[in-house]
């Protein structure tokens, strides 16, 4: 038999929309390394087509304040990725509950009843014998009767999670290859005595409850992953695709710290720093092109690249932000920025905008711009310029102005005035702007109109 040829055409394969999600505990501002993670899963998500999940993990009811989640949603707002989905783990606590049920059931939830003192004292044998501090499973020889007897003492149990003692292997999205042996790890603790969980078990049941497809976290949740494997397998769950990037740290070497309040977003945007420019840089810090601008996230999306994260922390300077912030601004479409216009009350246009932008240091030098073309603006004439500007005043060309009016009319103001260079352009600046420096003229002169430039050249206040 020949081939079949009615299937020689290649057929796309069916890959389903991924999810990805950022799972933040709201216990303080976020900073930019939570921003590195919250980004990378956002670009991803919005370069394959798939959904972007915020999901809070807000199980720790003491240390999580709504306060800070609602800031958290600000903060992504600015950064330019609002999430397409949010949850919160405290309202699905019935899930873990289920999930907890029917891992007891199985016999890999079990009652354990240490208190951290015994825990501690079993440790500290252990390393003395030079062995690993690995809990030693004597809660799973107690007898029925040895519980009844505890709990009548007035002991809480705890809940550990029974690992199959395997080896777990994973294809790590940014470190390759990974094999873990869970007989090296003591059983997790999933439900504390109150009944409260830890990290593990929510986090395992909202992946699997949500479709997670893709888990991209920090490096500091390797240790985490084989754990999670077995749970999800024992949930007869699909484990999601984990890619673990490198962290961030100070200049100095530390790590960030949320609670210490280190390069939060927040204080980032009061500085007036570009979100995009911020964006860049926590995505490629530690690469070439970390510190050249980008034009949109959906530029940015396209740099990333799981594969070519580095092993080593990435340092992050913020001396680095103020400069690309400009650089960052300097290449914006008008569509970028037009809400901002817009919130600010400014009737601003593109021609506006591309007359200014390449001037900016920072976004809140446009409103200065705007107020500087649209006026008033008090005179601003040397008094040996005040003859030389009124006569060149009498050969402004009548309107309509374009971005050649300027060009034309300084050919004819230095013929006539005869002067030239500095003595020429100077005096005219700082009269049409009441500044040394600043945008090109040619591009600020038709924005300004005639009657005003007439009138700021002749010393009237316009
Ligand atoms: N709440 C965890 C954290 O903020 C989430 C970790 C994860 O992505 O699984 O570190």
């Amino acid at each position: 038999m020949g081939p079949d040829l009615l299937y020689s055409v290649p057929v796309m394969p069916y890959t389903p929309a991924p999810v990805f999600r950022f799972a933040p505990s709201p216990t303080g501002y976020i900073h930019v390394g939570n921003a590195r993670t919250a980004l990378l899963n956002a670009l991803l998500a919005q370069r394959a087509g798939g959904t972007f999940v915020l999901r809070f993990d807000d199980t720790d009811e003491a240390r999580s304040r709504p306060e800070y989640a609602d800031a958290i949603r600000e903060d992504l707002a600015w950064l330019g990725i609002p999430p397409d989905q949010v949850s919160a783990q405290s309202g699905r606590l019935a899930l873990y509950a289920a999930a907890a049920e029917t891992l007891k059931a199985m016999g890999r939830l079990y009652p354990a009843y240490e208190t951290e003192e015994e825990l501690d004292l079993k440790r500290g044998l252990q390393r003395a014998r030079g062995l690993p501090p690995v809990y030693d499973r004597s809660a799973l020889a107690l007898t029925e009767a040895d519980r009844t007897k505890l709990e009548a003492e007035g002991r809480r149990p705890h809940w550990r999670f029974r690992l199959d003692q395997r080896v777990v292997s994973w294809v790590d999205g940014v470190r390759g290859p990974q094999q873990v042996d869970t007989a090296s790890l003591s059983d997790p603790v999933l439900v504390r005595a109150d009944g409260t969980y830890l990290y593990t078990l929510p986090s395992v049941v909202d992946d699997l409850d949500m479709g997670v497809t893709d888990v991209v976290r920090g490096e500091d949740h390797v240790t985490n992953t084989a754990v999670q494997i077995e749970l999800i397998a024992a949930l007869g769950g699909t484990a999601p695709r984990f890619a673990h990037h490198n962290l961030l740290t100070l200049p100095s070497g530390e790590g960030l710290s949320k609670r210490l309040g280190h390069l939060s977003l927040r204080a980032l945007r009061e500085q007036g720093l570009e979100p995009l420019a911020v964006a860049a840089l926590a995505v490629l810090v530690g690469t070439s092109e970390a510190v050249a601008p980008v034009e949109s996230l959906a530029a940015l999306a396209v740099q990333v690249d799981l594969a070519r994260i580095s092993r080593a922390p990435a340092r992050f300077d913020p001396e680095d932000l103020p400069g690309l912030s400009a650089r960052t601004l300097h290449h914006l479409s008008f569509g970028a920025v037009a809400d901002r216009f817009a919130a600010g009350g400014i009737p601003a246009d593109e021609s506006f905008w591309l007359a200014v932008r390449g001037n900016l240091a920072s976004f809140t030098e446009a409103a200065d711009w705007w107020a500087i073309c649209t006026g008033p603006l008090a005179p601003a004439i040397a008094g040996d310029d005040a003859t030389f500007l009124a006569a060149i005043s009498e050969l402004l060309p009548p309107e309509p102005w374009d971005g050649a009016t300027y060009k034309a009319w300084i050919a004819q103001a230095k013929a006539a005035g005869g002067r030239s260079g500095k003595a020429l352009f100077h005096p005219i600046r700082l009269a049409l702007t009441g500044r040394e420096t600043g945008p090109e003229l040619a591009a600020l002169l038709p924005l300004m109109g005639r009657a005003r430039v007439c009138a700021r050249l002749t010393g009237v206040m316009a």
